[in-house]
């Protein structure tokens, strides 16, 4: 078989199209001829880094889906740290200016301040918290990802 006819039939015998016989000629003719063992070595990879990327790539559904589970989860969390600050600050400082006048009447008893305050405090501690594990969360959850 000739040269030509055999440049022909690389990429069918990549594509395991052809009979037995013809499998044999082209792989004698890749034997002798170093221009079509090139070419065919080429259509290799470029086949090969063609199917990796087939597999890699899921289907358009598959990647709506996926962005829109990420866009939810950020969404949600995102929210809930901005409501923490919101509410952090609030506590601060509107908490603060709720209760300035109680705390600053020399009336007031002392351990009504104390308790006044250690609410306060106990409060944003617990939005730090609530804040801190969503930022927690967040890092564990891309680590998963990661070992996927
Ligand atoms: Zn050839």
């Amino acid at each position: 078989m000739d040269h030509q006819k055999i440049k022909e039939l690389i990429s069918s015998y990549h594509d395991r199209e052809l009979d037995e016989e013809k499998r044999r000629q082209v792989e004698e003719h890749l034997e002798e001829c170093p221009e079509c063992r090139r070419e065919f070595e080429e259509m290799g990879k470029f086949e090969e880094v063609m199917s990796k990327m087939e597999l890699k790539k899921p289907p358009r559904e598959v990647w709506q889906v996926y962005w829109a589970s990420i866009y939810n989860r950020l969404e949600r969390r995102f929210g809930w740290i901005l409501l923490s600050i919101g509410a952090m600050i609030l506590i601060f400082y509107g908490g603060y200016k709720m209760v300035e006048g109680i705390i600053q009447d020399p009336t007031t008893p002392l351990l009504l301040k104390i308790g006044i305050l250690v609410l306060m405090a106990g409060l944003v501690v617990l939005l730090v918290s609530l804040v801190r594990e969503q930022f927690f969360v967040r890092k564990r959850e891309r680590y998963k990802e990661v070992e996927k």
